[in-house]
C-alpha cells in the first residue's frame, strides 16, 4: 500500500519523522484529511489535533498553529507549538485553562482577550488531544485483559 512522507517540525526540534498512511490536520478552514497521492497544497494550521496514522497505529499531535505543506509524496508540518500526546502535560493545561477563563470572565480589553482566547483553545486542545489518548490507552488495555485484540 503506498505511503507519504511526514515530518511534523517546529523551529526546535523534528516531533515526527514517519511513513504515513494517512493525516488529519485541523487548518483555518476545517479539518482536511491528507491520503498519498493528495494534490499539493500550502494550508494554515489552527490549533487542533494532528492524527497520524500508519499502518495499525494512529498517534495523536496537539499543535498550536502553523503551517501544512503537501508537495508530492512529502508531507511538512511546521507548527509553532506541537506535543506528542504522551508528553502533555495536563496539570499544566488545566491552569492555562482556568487562567485563560478567569482573565476573560474579568473583561480584559479586546487585544488582551484575544491573546486569552488564543490561549485557551491552545489548552482545550491539548486536553482534549490527553483525554482522547488516555482513553484508548485504557480501552486496549481493558480489551487485551478480556482476551480482546
Ligand atoms: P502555558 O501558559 O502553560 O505556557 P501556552 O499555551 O502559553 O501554555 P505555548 O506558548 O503554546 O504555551 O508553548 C510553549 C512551550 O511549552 C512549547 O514548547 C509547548 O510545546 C510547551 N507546552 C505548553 N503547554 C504544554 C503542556 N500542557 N504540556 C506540555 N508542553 C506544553
Amino acid at each position: 500500500m503506498s505511503v507519504f512522507h511526514l515530518d511534523v517540525l517546529t523551529a526546535e526540534q523534528t516531533m515526527l519523522s514517519v511513513d504515513a498512511d494517512a493525516l488529519v490536520a485541523t487548518t483555518v478552514e476545517g479539518e482536511v484529511g491528507i491520503l498519498p497521492g493528495h494534490v499539493p497544497l500550502v494550508a494554515l494550521l489552527a490549533p487542533g489535533e494532528l492524527r497520524v496514522t500508519t499502518g495499525k497505529e494512529v498517534q495523536f499531535l496537539a499543535v498550536s498553529g502553523g503551517f501544512l505543506q503537501v508537495v508530492g509524496h512529502e508531507v511538512v508540518v511546521l507548527a509553532d507549538a506541537c506535543e506528542r500526546a504522551d508528553e502533555i502535560d495536563v496539570d499544566r493545561a488545566e491552569d492555562a485553562r482556568r487562567r485563560a477563563e478567569a482573565f476573560l470572565q474579568a473583561g480584559a480589553a479586546e487585544a488582551d482577550s484575544t491573546v486569552a482566547e488564543a490561549a485557551l483553545r491552545r489548552a482545550i486542545v491539548r486536553l482534549g488531544v490527553a483525554e482522547r489518548y488516555q482513553r484508548r490507552r485504557w480501552q486496549r488495555s481493558a480489551g487485551r485483559d478480556s482476551g480482546e485484540r
